[in-house]
């Protein structure tokens, strides 16, 4: 039986001014799934992440969270979500993980990881302090917890962002190629943390260029080009089975 859809993506159109950089694109991420969004750089990956947690608006198509449709207000270029609440509500359950890990460089790892459960969340401090911790040590550096981000090395940054996306518990986890700003070394801590997930049952959606990471963690992997979903289906199948010329393309080019 399939689970519960937690993010599905309809046909959904974006464009910056004149540039359409989305063109339909429909995409679906059920309880439990992680799908890998693979792509030239340029392709669109960081736009359909950023459009389904609601960062950017979109102009056509349907954006659902566990079945909810966002409500929108104002049609094409003037289309916005219409539900601040709800904008929140999904905004918070879809945590993000950047590529430049974005850490507040004026609070301890362990001020950034509870920082948005206590303000966003209204959570108890208690409570939220002894989750930030677990989840520092869940990812390897409980004993950062009272260093700087600068004192970090970018390994150890990253999984500090992790853990500060895990403290909201969200539904899912979207992430922005998170290991392209580590050297390789760093890089594979990163992606431990990412596969501990995976196997966890964690439903996720990650953007990456690592095509190895991809075919391990993943349920699915998506090929975005130009905007348009070019071809997707199971690790195997993508990676051992290109049927598009440009995912060959882009394949071999990566390898
Ligand atoms: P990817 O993550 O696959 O590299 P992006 O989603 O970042 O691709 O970008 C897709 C296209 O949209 C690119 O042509 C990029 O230049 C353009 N783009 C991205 N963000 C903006 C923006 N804020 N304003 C204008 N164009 C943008
Ligand atoms: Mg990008």
């Amino acid at each position: 039986m399939q689970t519960e859809a937690v993010i599905e993506i309809r046909d959904l159109h974006k464009s910056y001014g004149a540039l359409e950089v989305l063109k339909g694109v429909s995409l679906t991420a059920r309880q439990g799934e992680v799908v890998s969004l693979i792509g030239s750089s340029g392709s669109g990956k960081s736009t359909l992440l950023r459009c389904a947690n609601l960062l950017e608006d979109s102009q056509q198509g349907e954006i659902l969270f566990k079945g909810e449709g966002v409500h929108w207000r104002g049609q094409g270029m003037a289309r916005r979500p219409g539900d601040p609440k709800q904008v929140l509500r999904i905004r918070t359950n879809l945590s993000m993980v950047f590529q430049q890990f974005n850490l507040w460089s004026h609070m301890t790892i362990l001020q950034n990881v509870m920082e948005a459960p206590l303000t966003v969340l209204g959570r108890d401090r208690k409570e939220v302090e002894a989750k930030a911790r677990d989840y520092l040590a869940k990812v390897g550096i409980g004993d950062k917890a009272d260093a700087w981000p600068a004192q970090l090395s970018g390994g150890q940054q990253q999984r500090a962002a992790i853990a500060r996306a895990l403290c909201m518990e969200p539904e899912a986890l979207l992430f922005d190629e998170p290991t392209s700003a580590l050297d390789p070394e760093l890089e594979q801590e990163v992606v431990k943390v990412i596969k501990d997930l995976a196997a966890e049952g964690r439903t996720m959606l990650i953007v990456t260029h690592d095509m190895k990471m991809a075919a391990d963690v993943s349920d699915r992997v998506v090929f975005l080009h130009q905007g348009l979903i070019e071809e997707e289906g199971t690790p195997d199948a993508v990676f051992g089975a290109p049927k598009s010329e440009r995912l060959r393309g882009f394949l071999s080019a990566t390898s």
